[in-house]
């Protein structure tokens, strides 16, 4: 695991449009690591904006976009079903 520190150097760098290669070279890392780096923080972008626009009242599945039924004093669901969520996370 990378510390949060690095991560977010990683994460700079290729906002600057720094190559996987060079940011490897840069914050002393395989490429392999920079790439899954950046890949993870693509999809907690795409997440988070996404979550907290969503409003309370109402909620749709995280991964197909379906109707969510909320059942009074249950948690709240974030995926229709176990398959949605266990793809969110593949
Ligand atoms: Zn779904």
């Amino acid at each position: 695991m990378l510390k949060d520190r690095r991560k977010r150097t990683i994460i700079r760098l290729r906002e600057a449009e720094m190559s996987y290669k060079a940011i490897a070279r840069k914050v002393k890392c395989g490429e392999t690591t920079v790439r899954r780096c950046c890949h993870n923080a693509e999809q907690v972008e795409d997440g988070i904006p996404n979550a907290l626009s969503v409003p309370s009242c109402e909620s749709h599945c995280r991964q197909c976009g379906k109707e969510l039924i909320l059942i009074p004093g249950k948690r709240k669901k974030l995926y229709c079903s176990k398959k949605c969520r266990r793809r969110r996370y593949e």
